[in-house]
């Protein structure tokens, strides 16, 4: 009972700090930001760089890298990273994510560059988190509504907004998709919240007659929803869908009514680092006033963000025309001269669906400078030639000769693992 009270006291503060920054006042950001400071008093790492303002430019840019080799310093609650790994590595073997360490619950990212993350959430935070997503994501409603959540992991986090009202359902996406889908056809939830990898392949079985299903909202998570992917969800469900970017470093972004990604600055610091010379594309990087247990300061992502203007909502958030994919994604060619050739992941995903309409999926990894592997699903014979032809005609034009491009029969998609269509994996 108490950590609801909790969440309906945090609903309140989250909806009058909207208000408050929405209406050009920092009064309550600029008090999270001091109770912010307190807290990184009680961090090893953090303690020498807590001065008497607190300029967030004095602090020094993390990424995960540093994150996890800094973990046993960089947390308030003097937790080991040893001890927190073998508790989220039973819990990932076992799939029962409810063991704790005292009141903090942690939980496992992969992440798409492979390398293990671990985050930390005190029950505080969980309640605030829960706020966070019925504030912007789930909405309220007197309505008992059914929720659908596709999950690689439960963490505890999830199960925390269970009432009388919402009722969650976890889907474990490391399960069969068949039963899934006859589980989903019998419960009939209101809201699904799921990756656009998992939502197609809903989306396909209501299309092929297999289920029917009429949910009220449809959230993606976790991976990168493209426009094309975006426009078959919506003519399948008839609706918008909305997109939430959250990742192990926080609840980042959430869409406002025009489908358009806003930032949760009312309680996010966000800076930009340009990553092109026309200062369209950026890697964020965050500062969550609101996370504690394991501070996140100046913590750079690498996914690549284009910012978008004066969003006709008329929040003063910082929106987002898109979410590009990760840096890691950024596939490098040489041109004759041999100098390095750096080419964005939207190129490719243009090129691929421009080159041929009846192109249904894909996948273009790159294996070295001059190597690619190119995987095309199609209901036409053509469309591998076309694609591929377009590829090579692409990179000629750029001065970047002789590029092979081997022919993948099936998807190199692996159930569980964030679907990312371009890839860089060279070593
Ligand atoms: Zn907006």
């Amino acid at each position: 009972m108490f950590f609801k009270l909790q969440i309906l006291y945090f609903l309140v503060s989250i909806k009058v700090g909207k208000w408050f920054f929405n209406s050009g006042s920092m009064f309550l950001r600029n008090g999270l930001v001091r109770r912010l400071k307190n807290h990184l008093k009680q961090s090893p790492f953090y303690k020498p760089f807590v001065n008497n303002g607190f300029v967030i430019n004095s602090f020094p840019i993390v990424n995960k890298k540093i994150f996890m080799d800094q973990f046993d310093q960089m947390n308030t609650r003097s937790l080991k990273l040893d001890q927190c790994m073998e508790l989220a590595l039973k819990a990932e073997a076992s799939r029962d994510f409810s063991p704790m360490i005292r009141d903090i619950s942690v939980g496992l990212s992969t992440g798409t560059s492979g390398n293990r993350g671990l985050f930390l959430t005190s029950v505080r935070e969980r309640a605030m988190w829960v706020s966070c997503i019925l504030d912007r994501v789930i909405g309220f409603s007197f309505k008992k509504r059914k929720i659908a959540f596709f999950l690689r992991a439960n963490n505890n986090l999830y199960k925390a907004v269970q009432s009388g009202l919402l009722e969650f359902h976890f889907f474990d996406i490391f399960q069969s998709m068949d039963d899934h889908i006859l589980k989903l056809n019998k419960l009939k939830p209101n809201i699904i919240v799921a990756q656009p990898s998992v939502l197609i392949q809903i989306a396909s079985a209501i299309q092929s007659g297999q289920i029917f299903l009429s949910p009220g909202k449809i959230i993606s998570v976790a991976e990168v929803l493209t426009p094309e992917d975006k426009s078959f969800l919506e003519r399948i469900f008839l609706q918008n869908v909305h997109q939430v970017y959250q990742c192990t470093e926080g609840f980042l972004a959430a869409t406002c009514t025009y489908g358009i990604l806003h930032f949760n600055e009312d309680f996010l610091i966000i800076e930009k680092k340009y990553i092109d010379s026309e200062k369209t594309r950026f890697h964020p990087i965050i500062t969550d006033l609101l996370r504690s247990t394991q501070p996140v300061v100046r913590y750079e992502l690498n996914d690549i963000l284009i910012e978008k203007e004066n969003c006709a909502c008329g929040s003063r958030m910082m929106a987002i025309e898109c979410i590009e994919g990760r840096s890691d994604d950024v596939l490098v060619f040489k041109n004759q001269r041999n100098e390095k050739i750096k080419l964005f992941p939207d190129l490719f995903r243009k090129i691929i669906i421009l080159s041929d309409e009846f192109v249904i999926d894909y996948c273009l990894i790159q294996k070295d400078f001059d190597y690619l592997k190119l995987y095309i699903h199609s209901d036409s014979f053509d469309s591998y030639k076309k694609v591929s032809a377009a590829l090579i005609n692409e990179l000629e034009e750029r001065g970047v000769e002789n590029t092979f491009i081997e022919r993948l029969g099936s998807s190199p998609f692996v159930i569980g693992e964030k679907k990312r269509r371009v890839k860089n994996e060279m070593c």
